[in-house]
């Protein structure tokens, strides 16, 4: 079976660098901080391209830290769209904000005239709008210079959700510089993946830095003293020692990404009624899943793959207005979420992870051929 993900290849690929990483965090007997996630820190920013990174627990706790860092809870409205990972909503919620869900596009990411339309017809009385979350779903940069004209308009503070997306660029920019602040998940199957959970706020601003630095310990600058109402939600060194190893690889990973996609959008061109991701002008996706749309066939297209030894997953099968915990619960744009819900039922990831051989590549493409045609 070719697995849609495969996290113990990244580990086997650098497991020298990276069982030598471990050793040293055990031997030098430092477990909590430390220089190890200081040094991750300062790697990332300058990765990323940015003046300050904060590490974090999860991609969960940078969304819930970035959004208390800038300033929003209770009282505040946070628009975000609903065809993401669960977190994205659920992290709106446990800083106290009340999350608007609005549609996609055809890229799959935050339509901005959606964004512009929730805006319009605002209900009086309702948590006043304070913040948007963009997604940069799939690796895919959202409509960032739309999205940010709309925020600026209406003075609303733009975070991006990044979990997804490290090192996207869109017009030569890396996704993470048209908000004040991006999250980025650590998780193990991400672009830059843990042994286990991790996340990570990059911000150019210096003020927003130090709180969240404080947010995430107890809320100490100096320690002992609270100076404000914290948490705990560090990243362990023994997994900043290993994402370091890890950071190291990201842009021959990311090329191979984008390696396996094209080689993917060559060999299935072409196929009746079976929609290829599709890419917005000017930006470079960095393919954390290739996502292809197969219309009212793609339960039918799951089960012939898996009958032919591939395996693939569902980006996300629910959206998460529909869901249990938060149907009948969570604000909608203006005439539900169609994008959405078609995107749903449409969507299907290939097996995509660096480690990928081309070979695995081009029988995936021969099962999708044969299982679409038959
Ligand atoms: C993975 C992910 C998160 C949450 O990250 P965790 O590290 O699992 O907490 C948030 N948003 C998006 C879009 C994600 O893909």
């Amino acid at each position: 079976m070719i697995p849609q993900t495969n996290p113990k290849a990244a580990y086997l690929a650098q497991r020298d660098a990276i069982d030598a990483a471990i050793r040293r965090v055990l031997e030098n007997g430092w477990y909590i901080q430390g220089e190890e996630v200081a040094a991750f820190e300062r790697d990332f920013a300058a990765y990323a391209d940015a003046r300050h990174a904060v590490a974090c627990a999860s991609g969960t706790d940078a969304l819930i830290l970035a959004l208390r860092a800038l300033g929003i809870g209770p009282g505040d409205a946070v628009i975000t769209v609903s065809h993401t990972a669960v977190a994205t909503v659920a992290a709106i919620e446990l800083a106290g904000a009340t999350p608007v869900l609005v549609d996609t596009d055809e890229y799959w990411t935050m339509a901005p005239a959606a964004l512009e339309a929730v805006l319009k017809d605002w209900p009086a009385g309702a948590p006043g709008p304070k913040a948007v979350i963009p997604v940069h779903l799939y690796g895919q940069p959202a409509a960032m210079p739309e999205i940010a004209a709309i925020t600026e308009r209406h003075g609303l503070i733009l975070l991006e959700d990044n979990a997804q997306a490290h090192g996207a660029t869109l017009n030569g920019r890396m996704v993470g510089h048209w908000g004040k602040a991006a999250a980025y998940s650590l998780y193990p199957t991400k672009n830059l993946g843990a042994i286990g959970d991790g996340g990570i706020v990059t911000t150019d601003n210096d003020g927003v830095a130090d709180t969240l630095r404080a947010l995430r310990e107890y809320g100490w600058r100096e320690r002992y003293i609270s100076a404000i109402a914290g948490m705990n939600s560090r990243l362990d060194p023994l997994q900043a020692a290993i994402l370091r190893v890890k950071l190291g690889a990201l842009p021959a990973d990311t090329e191979r990404r984008r390696a396996i996609a094209a080689r993917y959008s060559a060999g299935l061109a072409g196929l009746s009624g079976l929609g290829l991701p599709k890419i917005r002008a000017g930006a470079a996706p960095v393919y954390h899943l290739y996502v292809i749309d197969a219309g009212s066939r793609r339960n039918e297209l799951q089960a012939k793959l898996k009958e032919r030894g591939v395996g693939t997953l569902i980006h996300y099968p629910v959206p998460v207005h529909l869901q249990p915990a938060y149907l009948g619960r969570i604000a909608l744009g203006p005439g539900g979420l169609p994008n959405t819900e078609r995107a749903a039922k449409s969507v299907l990831s290939l097996p995509l992870f660096p480690q990928l051989p081309d070979a695995d590549v081009d029988m995936v493409i021969a099962a999708v051929k044969a299982a679409w045609t038959s």
